[in-house]
């Protein structure tokens, strides 16, 4: 099947043309028609499927002959990045039709936000939290919404934001279209579905797995050895750009700047960054002028960046669907790409997960030449004690988690 068969608006025809789209994904052919035809539904896709698009084709062609300047759709995202990116993608798809998109979060001014709501926009792409704020100071109307989409709903679950999309949900009463994408679909995000969408269809892009297009290798190491692994092996591979995941956004910094030291042309993307030193590190890594980016899990969520040949765990992530997370950041959409994990004995549950959802061993590499015998540095014998807080401070609320 071909993007034609859609019958889309010529000029929604020439975005897809001009962005070099020959034929719909897997997701894209087979949740289109559902939503052409103004059915909820339930994509069950991970990142890299090509889902942006399988949503924002159909609610161009919905608006398309709407009356322009009101928000007819809103699409709801767990992070800044993501946020921007589907506004980018969205703007980029319209380009040809009129339709305007403009992308709503928090750390960066709300006046210019506003600005651009009253200028007229019809898609808005938004995290909760700076939605909301507009929502209560009257700066954005939802009142002609036809189309309402939750991306990435279980991560937005559990980064604390269901509180938030209750609250947004009630400023939505009237009857709209519902869309909810998901890689997976934890019991708050089937109380939800079952809650806001109307006989919904659902479409399931294979299993909740890492993409096929990667190929996936563990490195046992100390911890203490990890940067030196992580120099000897750079030097070892071809790489296109890299993507390094720590699980602290202490580590992400420390271990970027290690690399900066090495001479590597390296950044970061954590949460102590202010929104526009964000921004440049993600542009910077997107135009190739880093070919290292060393990020959290979810600061680099939503990057998309078709030329990332290696992912790198650097610490392993917590769940299989972190992994999963992180690893759709390479062989996206029909491109190669080398996911390797560096392994110490602490991670030996998390490698059983994952060859139970690989349903096979996976490879476990050593690098020859490479000193696995190097004793640890003095005083460097792992974290120091955690302070504890005092009883005072501790109560049972649940607390967002902070955009790391
Ligand atoms: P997503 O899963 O929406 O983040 O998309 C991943 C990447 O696939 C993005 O770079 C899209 O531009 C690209 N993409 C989306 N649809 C297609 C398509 N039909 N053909 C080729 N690339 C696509």
């Amino acid at each position: 099947m071909n993007f034609e068969s859609f019958n889309f608006h010529p000029s929604i025809m020439g975005g897809i043309r001009a962005l070099g789209y020959t034929k719909p994904t897997p997701i894209q052919f087979q949740s289109m028609q559902s939503i052409l035809q103004g059915r909820d539904l339930i994509g069950l896709a991970q990142t890299g499927t090509g889902k942006t698009a399988a949503f924002v084709l159909p609610i161009l062609q919905r608006l398309i002959s709407s009356p322009r300047g009101r928000v007819g759709a809103l699409i709801i995202s767990p992070t800044r990045e993501l946020t921007e990116q589907t506004c980018d993608a969205s703007n980029a798809l319209s380009r040809h039709t009129g339709l305007k998109s403009a992308a709503i979060y928090g750390g960066v001014s709300m006046h210019q936000q506003t600005g651009k709501l009253r200028n007229g926009v019809e898609i808005v792409t938004a995290c909760p939290g700076r939605l909301l704020d507009h929502l209560y100071k009257g700066t954005i109307d939802l009142s002609q919404l036809k189309v309402l989409v939750l991306d990435e709903a279980d991560r937005m679950f559990d980064m604390g934001f269901l509180p938030d999309v209750r609250n947004i949900l009630k400023c939505i009463l009237h009857r709209r279209q519902t869309l909810l994408f998901s890689a997976t679909m934890p019991k708050d995000v089937r109380r939800l579905v079952k809650e806001i969408l109307h006989e919904p269809v659902t479409v399931q892009i294979g299993h909740i797995a890492p993409a096929d297009t990667v190929s996936h290798a563990l490195y046992p190491v100390k911890q203490h050895l990890k940067t030196a692994l992580l120099k000897h092996l750079l030097r070892g591979i071809e790489t296109e750009s890299v993507l390094i995941f720590t699980r602290t956004k202490h580590r992400a910094k420390r271990v970027a700047e290690q690399l900066y030291k090495s001479g590597y042309n390296v950044t970061s993307l954590q949460g102590n960054l202010l929104q526009s030193q964000r921004q440049a590190a993600l542009d910077g890594f997107r135009s190739g002028s880093f070919k290292i980016l060393v990020a959290t899990d979810i600061a680099a969520r939503g990057i998309d960046v078709l030329s990332i040949s290696h992912v790198i765990n650097y610490d392993m992530p917590e769940t299989t669907d972190d992994y999963s997370h992180r690893i759709g950041r390479t062989g996206r959409v029909n491109q190669n790409g080398d996911a390797y994990s560096f392994v110490t004995s602490k991670d030996a549950g998390m490698v059983r997960s994952l060859e139970k959802l690989f349903k096979e061993p996976l490879e476990h590499r050593t690098i020859e030449g490479f000193n696995y015998a190097m004793p640890e540095p003095e005083g460097n014998s792992g974290c120091p004690p955690r302070k504890l807080r005092p009883r005072s401070s501790q109560n049972n609320r649940p607390r967002r988690r902070k955009l790391i």
